[in-house]
């Protein structure tokens, strides 16, 4: 599943470096020429299943939709 709320890059040696070597949110390894998502939401950088996990909780706005929310900022 694509999104507009991801730009999908593969992972290169100076993303590693500079930016960070693992998910954002799983905390797996990046190596070197991975898939790689990054959220423009949050600015972090997710592995391929990380991302497809969020992705399936937004909206076509990129906004969480919050399964629980009682609804209390409506
Ligand atoms: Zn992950």
């Amino acid at each position: 599943m694509s999104s507009e709320c991801f730009i999908t890059q593969e992972a290169t040696n100076e993303i590693l470096l500079r930016v960070t070597n693992v998910c954002a949110e799983c905390y797996d390894d990046i190596n070197k020429g991975d898939t790689i998502h990054y959220d423009m939401q949050n600015y972090r950088y997710l592995c391929k299943s990380c991302q497809e996990r969020l992705c399936a909780q937004m909206n076509e706005n990129c906004e969480m939709i919050e399964e629980e929310s009682g609804g209390l900022f409506y």
